[in-house]
């Protein structure tokens, strides 16, 4: 399941003109399982067929409210449930995605976990243990802010624990989404793609907003000197652990009402596969009209 693929990017090779024709726009971000990422071939300023925002406007806003809908009906219908794992370099949009695209949900069936760096009782537990605590209940959608694969992106890219150790995890991070996706949940991942410019001019755009100084930290800046590290070590997450039931997707993401739209679609398009329905109405509707709204009562 989990084997090194070697050879050469399969995916990535669809990244073209020609072939946006005929894949379907979900399709073509999607991770082909075994298959390999290849970051740098990825463009992240795609923006698909439409020039800009404003023409893009009246499409993303018909995939919100569809998000709305579909996502009460999934509150409704309560067998089964959403997962949707965001990873992205800073900067990268997971925030602008939980704010635009996933704001549209009612918030009543609907939460965020952020996935930070553990406290002490989460590193007191296996590495999946606060994924599993935070991990949706039927009906719900949960949006992870971050997740699991932190444990096998920074703890990497910084050393924190032996390769031995975060080699051993993709099997058991596939291993603990086949369990949840058994369990009615079905799982989406989107690793939102930035250039490192654009990564540079988000944070200088920061620089020059006050009401976004808050969010500015050195620790960012420092953390621009292992773009090359990190992006080995998502091209292997994504590699490794893009499976049919939980498929990893590439979200260019320089622009960011691209990637919003880009999103809602594959969140529409799930949802919209789960075939899900209202439930029957537990009481006798006919007796309930005649005992309580018949023309007699009033
Ligand atoms: P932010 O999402 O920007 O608020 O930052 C959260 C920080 O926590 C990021 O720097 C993550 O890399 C870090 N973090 C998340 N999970 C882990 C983990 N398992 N081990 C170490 N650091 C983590
Ligand atoms: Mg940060």
């Amino acid at each position: 399941m989990h084997e090194r693929r070697g050879g050469k990017p399969v995916w990535t090779a669809d990244f073209g003109v020609r072939i946006h024709q005929v894949m379907n726009e979900s399709e073509r971000f999607r991770v082909a399982p075994g298959s390999r990422v290849k970051l740098s071939d990825v463009d992240p300023a795609f923006k698909g067929h439409h020039p800009d925002h404003a023409a893009a406007a009246a499409e993303l806003q018909h995939y919100t409210e569809r998000l709305r809908a579909l996502q009460e009906l999934l509150y409704a219908d309560g067998r089964h449930s959403l997962l949707i794992c965001l990873q992205a370099m800073d900067t990268g949009g997971k925030d602008g995605v939980i704010n635009h695209v996933l704001g549209a949900m009612n918030p009543q069936g609907c939460r965020v976990a952020h996935f930070r760096r553990p406290s002490p009782e989460e590193a007191a537990h296996d590495f999946l243990w606060r994924a599993h605590r935070d991990a949706p209940a039927r009906g719900e959608v949960v949006i992870f802010n971050r997740s699991h694969y932190e444990d096998v992106l920074v703890v990497r890219v910084h050393e924190l624990i032996d390769k031995t150790v975060w080699m051993e995890r993709y099997a058991r991070i596939n291993e603990f989404e086949r369990n949840l996706a058994d369990d009615g949940v079905a799982i989406l991942k989107f690793y939102l793609h930035i250039s490192s410019e654009e990564q540079l001019a988000r944070f200088k755009a920061r620089l020059e907003d006050p009401s976004k100084h808050w969010k500015i930290s050195v620790s960012d800046y420092a953390e621009r000197k292992f773009w090359p590290q990190y992006q080995r070590a998502y091209e292997d997450a994504l590699s490794r652990c893009s499976t049919g039931h939980a498929p990893w997707y590439v979200i260019p993401g320089n622009h960011k009402w691209f990637r919003n739209l880009a999103i809602a679609r594959i969140v529409v398009e799930r949802l919209e596969a789960m075939n899900l329905k209202y439930p029957a109405p537990a009481a006798d509707l006919a007796e309930i009209r005649r005992e309580y709204h018949s023309a007699a009562q009033r």
